[in-house]
């Protein structure tokens, strides 16, 4: 049986260019960066021109990009020097975010006393916009806002430029967990008021352990590891050349397929959002997932009309790898907060949420074995209920 991967969201496979290219650093480009002969210039060079790399695509300066070990560090990074820092005394959020957002705001919130305002999505997973303009207005607080651009469960996207000027008009900073959309979307950050982002390579075909943070130069933002002068004193430690010779790889590779990768992507998931329809009754979408221009084409996140809680083991056993929402909650008993948010508490009890997120790599015929699992699951979970019933 041949294994079907469909948890692009929570990580997607090396392309076979960026082990090569980060093989040929591990073999013979293995000087220390901070040393100044020949083997260690030589990294250098490797690390500068996917820095620039990264800065070209962004449209912002080299300077402004920060080489780190993964998102969640990148926005430890941002969230806790913003606090530590520049004096932030007030995170504007919303429950929606990454745990790894959500927990650091938590901890600014316990151990420096930052007031936290959570905004409420509706039950499409949006925000109201002139709700976040009131509450900027309301206070003289140095304020962050820290909201993410794709959201990695439902693939909602939020117009962080309009989000950016909001921010901009009323003095507050401006923070976006771009982990999710970067390197799939063209970001344009000269036209895009956003002050920090993050990236992590995993998401887009590099390797895991490599990842960016976006400082905008004017913000005076400083880092949270101490130690050597590395990444222009915001990240100590040597440099993890492989792994930015890997992000740099990946991120060249997407950036050349972008549209030929995002067209198939988008006729898959078309596809998949018909066939679910055609073959299980009563099924619903969550969020904007199912909508074209408002939701990352990556992402479809799937109600399915009954409660199985056992369901991604059920479809691991044949084969098919799927989350039931981010991989940091998975094997969570406890529904996610973003489905907290979204269903009533008539559907937690009646329904499955069933995360289906895609690469460029993905087939019909694997959404077809995916339709096909789901229907015999179903039919499954009919049969127990009715064996229930009649017991
Ligand atoms: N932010 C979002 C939206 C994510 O989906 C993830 C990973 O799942 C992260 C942050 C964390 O990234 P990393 O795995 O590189 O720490």
């Amino acid at each position: 049986m041949d294994k079907i991967y469909l948890d692009n969201a929570a990580t997607t496979p090396l392309s076979e260019e960026v082990i090569d290219a980060m093989v040929s650093v591990m073999k013979v480009t293995y000087g220390n960066p901070s040393s100044t002969h020949s083997f260690g210039q030589e990294a250098k060079i490797l690390i500068e021109n996917v820095r620039r790399e990264v800065a070209e695509y962004l449209h912002v300066s080299p300077s402004e990009i920060i080489f780190t070990s993964c998102g969640t560090e990148s926005n430890n990074m941002i969230i806790k020097s913003c606090v530590d820092h520049l004096g932030v005394e007030r995170i504007i959020t919303s429950p929606m975010e990454h745990k790894c957002v959500a927990e650091t705001v938590l901890d600014m919130k316990k151990r420096r006393g930052v007031e936290v305002v959570y905004l409420r999505p509706d039950h499409k997973g949006d925000f109201d916009l002139t709700k976040l303009e009131e509450v900027l207005k309301n206070s003289e607080k140095k304020t962050l806002v820290s909201l993410m651009h794709a959201n990695n469960e439902i693939g909602n996207l939020l117009d962080i430029k309009k989000v950016g000027e909001m921010c901009r008009e009323n003095n507050a900073l401006f923070h976006s967990d771009t982990v999710q959309s970067m390197a799939h979307m063209d970001l344009d950050f000269s036209q895009i008021p956003v002050d920090f982002a993050s990236c992590s390579a995993h998401k887009f075909h590099g390797p895991k352990g490599s990842g960016f943070a976006f400082i905008r130069k004017a913000s005076g933002l400083k880092g949270i590891i101490t130690g050597g002068p590395q990444e222009r004193t915001l990240r100590a430690g040597t440099e993890n050349v492989c792994g930015i010779v890997g992000l740099g790889k990946a991120l060249e590779l997407s950036l050349k397929n972008m549209n030929e990768y995002a067209s198939h992507i988008r006729e898959i998931k078309n596809y998949t959002i018909s066939r679910i329809k055609e073959e299980i009754e009563g099924v619903k979408f969550n969020g904007r997932s199912a909508e074209e221009e408002t939701s990352l084409y990556t992402v479809l996140s799937v109600l399915l009309p009954f409660k199985d809680p056992m369901i991604g083991l059920k479809l691991d056993m044949k084969g098919i790898a799927i989350s039931q929402g981010s991989a940091c909650s998975s094997g969570a008993s406890k529904p996610s907060m973003v489905m907290l948010m979204l269903l009533d508490e008539e559907e937690m009890q009646h329904t499955t949420p069933l995360r289906v997120s895609f690469s460029h790599l993905t087939t019909k015929k694997e959404i077809d074995a995916l339709i096909d699992a789901l229907k015999e699951i179903s039919e499954g979970v009919k049969i127990e209920n009715t064996n229930f019933e009649h017991r």
